[in-house]
């Protein structure tokens, strides 16, 4: 008779934005047909001020945010 042994061992990890990186945002006005968008930039602020700016002079007001950063996962000691 074979007996099998196996062995969990349940570790704790934890995820975090990467240190060496800078969450960035683009933005894109959803009007049919208008093709406006900021540019990636990690300055959220100024890509708000942006939409707002293509609002003030359009009219457009719905626009797609994405936000993106780059992530590490480490195991907790
Ligand atoms: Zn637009």
């Amino acid at each position: 008779m074979t007996t099998i042994k196996t062995a969990l061992r349940f570790v704790t990890h934890r995820i975090a934005r990467h240190p060496d990186s800078e969450p960035t945002v683009t933005a894109e006005c959803l009007r049919p047909g208008c093709g406006w968008s900021v540019a990636p930039t990690s300055d959220v602020k100024r890509a708000d001020v942006d939409c707002m700016a293509h609002t003030g002079a359009t009219g457009h007001a719905i626009f797609a945010r994405k936000y993106e950063d780059m992530a590490v996962v480490v195991r907790e000691t």
